[in-house]
């Protein structure tokens, strides 16, 4: 079964300014690189994904949070946070962000495809359930992760594995006390958002279905990988997921200008490997991956194109 890419040309029109990091030329560096490699991109299975509605939306964000998101531009703002840039179309934008992960959710939970990676900006892990935050407007994992819940009476566990270079402290917080959705991330730390020690790990019901694997700038790559592939073994002794997220930021990459940490193509496609193997054992394969961060224009493309690559194999 094939690997679906989820794309559309509204994932460019999300324009932060001359200057911002996250820039729309992002999307047209993975695309480049996707359509570049005629015998990829032949084999993938392309969707085009329309907006999430309101009420998917809202199963992992406030209704304030969707009403401030939706008015901003309009109401003459030009930023949700310090960093959080938007112009006109970022709602439509951000919208179809979630809109792709949910339309990943349907071509894996359908059986279509064996798996999926979304190329969307906005990205999502930052955006708490009440605010926008650290280029993110909706958290457009937690909206797939719940949307795979309400939709599907196959999906009681999902999984999302964050290995973007900064913690995903949006992601952790929607699922803080929720057992029923298991929350991995491993991080540059101490780092941006700042949160992310070992010490967090859930509460309430959630206690102990939460776990950050902090990892010190320049630790080696061999050895973040050895963690990754512990920290899943340690997961995967203990829960089986019925779907499995990746929150997939590639700024833990060595030249990414946001993190300090070093792993390379090669490490992510392992990592890739890691996920395939658990989710064949647990889930019949099931994985959706969502670009998060990665910022390099250099590099960025072709790191996707062999994480696309290995979900492809
Ligand atoms: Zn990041």
């Amino acid at each position: 079964m094939a690997t679906a890419i989820v794309h559309h040309p509204i994932y460019e029109k999300h324009d932060t300014g001359i200057g911002h990091t996250e820039a729309p030329r992002r999307y047209r560096a993975v695309m480049g690189a996707l359509q570049d490699d005629a015998e990829l991109w032949s084999s993938l299975r392309e969707i085009t994904p329309a907006k999430a509605a309101q009420g998917i939306v809202q199963a992992a964000h406030t209704p304030q949070h969707f009403k401030r998101v939706e008015g901003a531009f309009a109401s003459g703002m030009d930023r949700l946070d310090a960093d959080t840039v938007i112009s006109m179309r970022s709602f439509d934008a951000a919208l179809v962000a979630a809109g792709g992960a949910i339309a990943a959710v349907d071509a894996v939970m359908q059986g279509e495809v064996r798996n999926a990676f979304v190329a969307a900006r906005p990205p999502g892990h930052h955006a708490t359930g009440e605010r926008a935050m650290g280029f993110c407007l909706f958290n457009n994992i937690a909206v797939a992760a719940r949307y795979a819940q309400n939709k599907y009476k196959e999906v009681e566990r999902a999984v999302i594995v964050d290995w973007d270079v900064h913690h995903g402290n949006g992601t952790q917080g929607i699922f803080y006390s929720d057992p029923s959705v298991f929350f991995f991330s491993m991080h540059q730390y101490p780092w941006y958002p700042g949160t992310g020690s070992r010490g967090e790990t859930g509460q309430g019901k959630g206690l102990g279905t939460t776990l950050n694997v902090p990892v010190k700038a320049f630790t080696k790559a061999a050895d973040q990988v050895h963690a990754f592939e512990a920290a899943i073994e340690e997961i995967a002794s203990k829960i089986k997921p019925d779907i499995i997220f990746i929150s997939a930021g590639f700024d833990a990459h060595l030249t990414d200008p946001l993190g300090q940490l070093q792993i390379e193509d090669p490490d992510f496609a392992a990592m890739t490997r890691v996920m395939m193997q658990w989710a064949d054992d647990a889930c019949g394969g099931r994985i959706v991956s969502c670009l998060e961060g990665g910022y390099n224009l250099e590099t960025l493309g072709e790191t996707v194109k062999n994480h696309v690559r290995v979900l492809n194999s």
